[in-house]
């Protein structure tokens, strides 16, 4: 074995990749080959640091979510074919979500975690068929969707009089917890409305500027609420404290 030989199998030794008969070749190798020897060592050297740091973070639960929606529905009985292509894609996806989870990390360093989840979500959302999983106006219908699917079912009062459609609801994650989204509209604008349980935000100010959205957060009976949309935060904030008056006028 050569210094070039050796040194291509070094990563594949290091990573526990080679066969026995090969990872012993390098090793002989190196053993009477001072450069090699110093570059296995820096190797080894290198690969101990990165282990101590700990690079390695959890998924978060919306990204989990994110890649169930973005795959195909299953087919009821899908040929062998279809499965193969389902898996192609769906390996495909898993790349293009992995190289988005660095981006979030990074991400989340400038930025609140949940405000940062808060706006994914809301992007997400936006995309085509991604806005509700209830599509309906009437509040009969998309309150008690929601029921049995999070730890609380939301109010959904109807805002109309108040200028605010009501669009429909879905079930989101935000800080890694699956909460309830419902979805208004004013004009062209909407506004997804986040409830979670417990204080998730109650780090976050009152109202916040993220990515050009206007995030409006507050709490009541115990739960979170984060308002998020492109209306201005004037109407925005005219959103949230008409929402909390009806929701408890009409006790939910
Ligand atoms: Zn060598």
């Amino acid at each position: 074995m050569n210094c070039d030989e050796a040194r291509d199998l070094m990563h594949p030794l290091l990573d526990g990749e080679l066969d026995a008969k090969h990872a012993r070749a390098v090793e002989v190798h190196a053993e009477g080959c001072t450069g090699c020897a110093a570059e296995l060592s820096s190797l080894r050297d290198l690969q101990k640091t990165i282990f101590a740091a700990q690079l390695c973070y959890p998924a978060p639960e919306s990204l989990r979510l994110r890649i169930e929606r973005a795959l195909p529905r299953p087919a009821i009985r899908p040929s062998r074919r279809e499965w193969l292509q389902g898996f192609a894609l769906g390996a495909g996806l898993s790349a293009i979500a992995a190289s988005g989870v660095f981006v979030a990390v990074l991400r989340e360093d400038k930025e609140s975690p949940i405000l940062s989840d808060i706006v994914s979500a809301h992007l997400r959302a936006l995309e085509p068929d991604h806005l509700t999983d209830v599509p309906s106006s009437d509040r009969h219908s998309v309150k008690p969707w929601f029921n049995g699917k999070v730890d609380a079912a939301p109010p959904v009062p109807d805002l109309s009089a108040e200028g605010f459609a009501l669009i429909g609801g879905r079930l989101d994650a935000i800080g890694g917890k699956m909460v309830a989204a419902i979805v208004y509209k004013k004009r062209a604008h909407i506004i997804n409305l986040f409830v979670a349980p417990g204080a998730a935000g109650e780090r976050l100010p009152a109202i916040e500027k993220a990515q050009g959205f206007n995030v409006r957060h507050w709490t009541e009976d115990g739960v979170s609420l984060f308002a998020i949309s492109d209306l201005n935060a004037a109407e925005l904030a005219d959103f949230a404290a008409a929402f909390s008056a009806a929701a408890a006028q009409t006790g939910k």
